[in-house]
């Protein structure tokens, strides 16, 4: 029994410092430094505190090519 509530638990740390590792953004919520990050531009319920998003741009990254397709 001991031994697997201490698997649990390194199991537990190692998927939070993976999921920390993969994270985009900088601040808690994905949205605090997302370049959409405004009522009119994101209509998605989740923002502003968004932890996951596939339309998440970084505003400190430059604008990529396709983006200005749009
Ligand atoms: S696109 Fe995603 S990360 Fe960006 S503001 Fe909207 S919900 Fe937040």
């Amino acid at each position: 029994m001991e031994i697997a509530l201490v698997t649990f638990f390194v199991m537990l740390i190692a998927w939070t410092c993976y999921a920390l590792s993969i994270s985009q953004g900088s601040e808690e919520f994905l949205c605090g430094d997302c370049r959409f990050n405004d009522p009119e531009q994101c209509l998605k319920v989740e923002r502003p505190r968004a932890i996951l998003c596939t339309s998440y741009r970084d505003k400190q990254a430059p604008v990529s090519e396709s983006e200005f397709k749009r």
